[in-house]
């Protein structure tokens, strides 16, 4: 049984037939770990092609404005004592989890670039382009419990775009977020202030206001397996004492947990939260994440460094642990799945991937709204320019 029934290539559709319009979706993909023990897949050490900045208005800039450096409290000192309520509700800035950004600030990036990628011609039309914490989702899948997912994917001039869907019951969830898990979110953002300063000789200012409208995002080029990967991530910032100064390797993951007190709690976060931890910083290369621990009354008082190497040693002796080549084996096996499903190229016709905990990946077929999500102006720019702006113009 063949289920991919379609050719690649143009097919022009411009009479609504029903019946043949939608490819046929195709079969299903299991997610059980024992289905992918065996060996770590090849993964290309992560190299940075770029980065891009969003401001307090969530506006692009193909820059590294706001970049923040790493700026720990003096081991020598009394250790930390942050307050991670403070300023809570009345400085911060939420952003507006109403808007949907799809791919678009990385599109941005890459209708600037794509001229100038690395990889030679034609390396675009072969890679998979999306972002990384979509991919931190595939990885943790097969361990998951909770929460499923929905990736969208459109093929659109060879290349394979991958963008996540927030489920209906995600949207249910965060439309009624408690208080509480409202705040939890802030402490996180609060303690990245209380650890960053905005140039590199200077201090933390945790007076000023917390807008998580503002990022910094490094594009990145790996591959895994057979599949070239383009894809950006949010980084938290860089740290200018690092002996290699040279990005991935310079960027460090900033992360609250609570306070653990008995080998039990210990366990539980080295089989839940650290495999996400990983699975975030093992994609792009990020090679340490520093946690803060708060209290009950949301004060951290100290610091933990877990090199992202070494996270799995944590996990490696415990039978209910999770493994890294599970997880790598797992994305490998998607993305071949989604590049044999999504077989016509156009940008919009979207195969929806759908998971559920307890369940195979699903997928379902649509055309352009509401999942369509390649926006215009990328699919116009990419289709009437040549791939490439010189700065110096070619001799007609
Ligand atoms: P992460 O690994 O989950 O933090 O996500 P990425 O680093 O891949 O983030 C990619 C883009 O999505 C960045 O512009 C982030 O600012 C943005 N982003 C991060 N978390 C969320 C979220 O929960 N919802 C939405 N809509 N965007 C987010
Ligand atoms: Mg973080």
């Amino acid at each position: 049984m063949d289920p991919r029934g379609t050719k690649r290539g143009a097919e022009k559709t411009e009479v609504a037939e029903p019946r043949n319009k939608l490819p046929r979706p195709a079969a299903s993909l299991p997610t059980n770990p024992a289905l992918y023990s065996g060996p770590f897949p090849f993964y290309r050490r992560p190299s940075e092609l770029g980065c891009f900045s969003l401001d307090a208005q969530r506006q692009y800039h193909g820059d590294a404005r706001a970049l923040r450096y790493y700026s720990p409290p003096p081991t020598n000192g009394p250790g930390p004592n942050f307050d991670l309520r403070d300023g809570y509700p009345d400085r911060y800035q939420p952003r507006d989890e109403e808007v949907q950004e799809r791919l678009n600030h990385l599109l941005c990036w890459l209708l600037e670039h794509r001229g100038r990628l690395e990889g030679g011609p034609g390396w675009l039309a072969e890679a998979i382009v999306t972002w990384r914490g979509h991919l931190t989702k595939l990885l943790t899948t097969p361990y998951e419990r909770q929460e499923g997912w929905q990736l969208a994917a459109s093929r659109f001039q060879g290349t394979l775009y991958l963008s996540e869907v927030e489920t209906p019951k995600a949207r249910a969830q965060r439309l009624a977020r408690p208080p509480l898990l409202r705040e939890l979110m802030y402490m996180g953002y609060k303690f990245e202030q209380y650890m960053c300063a905005d140039k590199p000789g200077s201090s933390p200012d945790p007076s000023g206001e917390v807008n998580t409208n503002v990022a910094f995002c490094s594009v990145l080029r790996s591959r895994l397996g057979s599949h070239p990967l383009l894809f950006s991530g949010e980084v938290d910032c860089t740290d200018p004492q690092t002996p290699s100064t040279q990005p991935p390797t310079c960027y460090v993951e900033l992360k609250t947990s609570k306070e653990m007190h008995s080998p039990g709690q210990w366990r539980s976060f080295y089989r839940h939260k650290l495999l996400k931890w990983w699975a975030q910083s093992f994609l792009p290369g990020v090679p340490n994440v520093v946690a803060g621990f708060r209290n009950p009354e949301g004060f951290v008082s100290s610091l933990k460094t877990f090199p992202t190497m070494k996270m799995f040693d944590y996990v490696r002796n415990d039978r209910d642990g999770w493994n890294p080549s599970v997880c790598m084996n797992f994305c490998a096996a998607f993305l071949s799945f989604a590049q044999s499903t999504v077989v016509q190229d156009d940008p919009r016709l979207v195969h929806l991937f759908s998971w559920e905990p307890g369940g195979p990946v699903t997928v379902s077929v649509h055309r352009d709204a509401p999942y369509a999500f390649l926006p215009i102006w990328y699919v116009e720019a990419m289709t009437q320019d040549f791939p490439s702006p010189p700065k110096t113009p070619s001799p007609k």
